[in-house]
């Protein structure tokens, strides 16, 4: 069984989906390793460096991709500057794992499955104990916590600790951090090594003691709602609620040096948290960091993918930052691929098992079927 790791063409991206320590596991098990020429690049990793570990470089796309019984990759597929379309290369009946913004793209399952190709999806692994070791979605959100919180630093006109100098006292950075899902909670424990007073709000009262072992302030909001959904994501909330939360956050939001934003719903466009209004309040030099950019934005006057200035508060509206650490970020996601990539093999064979809650939640097409009902719903609004 061949399984071949891609070069991504992602113009932002520098993950890869394996590194040469995992593919020497890999091959130590039997397992045939086919790595696209120059695939770890941008990650560090040489063709030879992967030579070393077993795998075999292929020079070759249209050959790496059709003959690929499991092809891992980490940006969903795409056009190619050639104008072939990465799906078109899958060999029908082979397996594809990689990150597939199914919800929010949901046209790419239909491609899949039009090419017949078993395809998982790493945002759909779900969030249990036995699948921790697959969770791409936390690897990946605890970097981007982590990176959120040197970008602010970097870009504050003001030190983050508290110093006390000959030359007098610095009093410590106030960081406010909104959702404090996995990338919030690093951005709290990264804030507060850096020396930050940190504040935290989130719409799920379960995260309160977590933010609290961490050494953050509680900003609590009771709400007449359930505010989670299955599998512990938060849920959409009514405008009634959108605007009791703006009007809490409202003073914080104010008082801060620092305001990072990680508030997401999965499937849906990022919620509004900070206004103009609350921009426009903030002192000249404060910096918020919008790390739900890609997602529309927290903030209402995030650029994604750019750093601007409005009215004198610095927006950073970062695209994967994940990819800007490619190394521990290639690490953790060629951790996560394969041992996700452990439940479909038997003794060196494929073997999808739909019995299985991970491979039947991650698996949204096999065959010419689409096995998502959400993705179903979502392709009939979505323009083929
Ligand atoms: P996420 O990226 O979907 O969202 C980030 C945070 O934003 C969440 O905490 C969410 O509650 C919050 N949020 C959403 N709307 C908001 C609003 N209007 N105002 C304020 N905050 C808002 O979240 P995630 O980091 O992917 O985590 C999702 C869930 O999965 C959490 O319950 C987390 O604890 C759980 N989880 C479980 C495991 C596991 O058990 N193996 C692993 C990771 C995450």
């Amino acid at each position: 069984m061949k399984i071949a790791v891609a070069k991504e063409i992602e113009v932002c991206e520098r993950r890869v989906s394996l590194i040469p320590d995992i593919v020497a596991k890999l091959v130590k098990q039997g397992l045939e390793i086919y790595v696209e020429s120059g695939a770890g690049d941008k990650t560090y990793f040489t063709n030879a460096d992967y030579e070393a570990a077993g795998a075999k470089i292929i020079s070759d796309v249209a050959t790496l991709w059709s003959e690929a019984d499991i092809l891992l990759k980490v940006s969903p597929p795409q056009d190619r500057e050639d104008g072939r379309s990465e799906i078109d290369l899958l060999k029908p009946g082979s397996v594809l794992i990689s990150f597939l913004n199914p919800l929010g793209n949901p046209v790419i399952a239909q491609k899949l499955a039009n090419r017949q190709i078993t395809a998982l999806s790493m945002e759909l692994i779900p969030r249990t104990t036995r699948a921790q070791s697959m969770d791409a979605l936390s690897s990946q959100a605890s970097l981007a916590g982590y990176k959120t919180v040197l970008l602010a630093a970097a870009a504050l006109p003001k030190y983050f600790p508290m110093l006390t100098t000959a030359a007098g006292t610095i009093a410590p950075a106030k960081v406010f951090i909104m959702g404090a899902g996995v990338a919030g909670l690093q951005a709290i424990a990264t804030a507060r090594r850096l020396g930050a007073v940190v504040e935290a709000f989130d719409i799920r009262p379960a995260v309160k003691e977590e933010v609290q072992s961490l050494g953050a302030k509680f900003i609590e909001v009771k709400l007449e709602e359930d505010t989670v959904a299955a599998g512990g994501y938060a849920k959409e909330i009514s405008e009634d609620s959108k605007k009791r939360t703006q009007q809490l956050v409202a003073t914080h939001v104010k008082n801060s040096d620092v305001v990072i934003t990680t508030a997401q719903v999965p499937g849906r466009k990022a919620p509004i948290l900070v206004t103009e209004e609350m921009v426009r309040a903030m002192k000249p030099g404060s910096v918020i960091v919008d790390l739900a950019a890609e997602q529309g934005g927290n903030c209402a006057c995030t650029a994604p993918g750019k750093d601007i200035v409005w009215n004198g508060v610095t927006i950073i509206g970062p695209i994967n930052l994940p990819s800007s650490m490619p190394v521990h970020a290639s690490q953790l996601y060629a951790k996560n691929i394969t041992s996700l990539m452990q439940l479909l093999i038997k003794d060196k064979a494929l073997q999808i098992n739909f019995g299985d809650d991970i491979v039947d939640a991650a698996c949204i097409t096999h065959g010419v079927e689409i096995r998502n009902q959400r993705i179903k719903e979502a392709l009939q609004t979505a323009t083929v």
